[in-house]
């Protein structure tokens, strides 16, 4: 599974030394709530859920093969072919 950390940095250009909180809003949002110790300023960074699927990394190559042979013993388990 690939991962890839989320880019934070106040208005000032400083990454957070800390983030206070993450929370969602009620209209589906993710909100990072974190201090910028440079400039002493409270910053919220809002996510909707299509951020958030285009922030994530593309899917690992090596396990949809993985996944997809697994499937094939699966079906051929089953007496079902599963063409190459
Ligand atoms: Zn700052």
């Amino acid at each position: 599974m690939g991962y890839r950390a989320m880019q934070l940095a106040c208005y000032c250009g400083q990454a957070p030394e800390r983030i206070l909180e993450v929370g969602f809003t009620s209209d589906r949002h993710m909100v990072v709530h974190f201090w910028c110790a440079a400039c002493n300023r409270v910053l919220f960074i809002s996510r909707s859920l299509d951020e958030c699927g285009l922030a994530c990394p593309p899917p690992d190559a090596e396990a949809q093969t993985q996944s997809a042979a697994d499937d094939a013993r699966f079906l051929q388990s089953l007496g079902i072919a599963v063409a190459e």
